[in-house]
């Protein structure tokens, strides 16, 4: 996988051209990418929604349950992805980031041992993870992430800071957090940080001893 002219090139990525956008970047952006579930049935269903001119949303990729991956917008253009939202100083998101959309169908209700999403799918209990959000304090359940799912985001995620100078990664519940829940304990949003962005100290002294 690689970007070639701000796009992804390479197997199991399709290309969709949402019509929701806005201009290009500014100088210096972007430099985030910022991390949602699609609290959705499929990634079809998502890509419907986010290339849906009435509907006003979009995001530059969204991944699905088996790891394939949509693009929806280049990675030069403002997505619509991140709505009212702030981090340290800055206001509208959108105009800093690139938005990752994951096929997930995020809070789970708990109803007679039954597992069941807002949408009312019942999901099976080994596709539940129980866990407190950063933003709350109680025990809930969540929708799991598919470890091939999670492998194909944390790739885009390395990509992105490789390529497209790209410095931090936030949750959207980080950046909109009096609304937002996602992308949820289920993800491992401070596993895939630490990994990404402060490299560990073997690796720096790796990068200085090869001079
Ligand atoms: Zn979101």
């Amino acid at each position: 996988m690689k970007i070639q002219n701000g796009r992804l090139v390479g197997d199991g990525i399709d290309h969709v051209e949402s019509p929701n956008r806005g201009g290009r970047f500014g100088e210096g952006a972007p430099d985030t990418i910022v991390i949602h579930y699609t609290a959705g049935r499929s990634r079809q269903t998502a890509v419907d929604t986010l290339t849906d001119p009435a509907r006003r949303v979009s995001s530059h990729l969204v991944v699905g349950r088996d790891g394939g991956i949509s693009q929806l917008l280049p990675f030069d253009v403002i997505g619509w992805h991140a709505g009212e939202s702030a981090w340290e100083g800055r206001t509208a998101l959108n105009n800093y980031s690139i938005g990752i959309e994951i096929d997930n169908a995020g809070q789970l209700e708990e109803r007679d041992g039954r597992f069941l999403s807002w949408f009312d799918q019942e999901y099976p209990e080994e596709e539940m993870v129980r866990g407190v959000h950063r933003n709350q304090t109680e025990v809930t359940c969540w929708h799991r992430y598919p470890d091939e799912q999670l492998q194909v985001v944390g790739d885009l995620c390395g990509l992105l800071v490789a390529e497209d100078g790209i410095a931090h990664i936030l949750g959207h519940e980080e950046i909109s957090p009096d609304r937002k829940v996602d992308p949820g304990p289920a993800f491992p949003l401070d596993e895939l940080r630490r990994r990404l962005l402060s490299p560990p100290v073997a690796a720096l002294t790796k990068a200085a001893e090869a001079g």
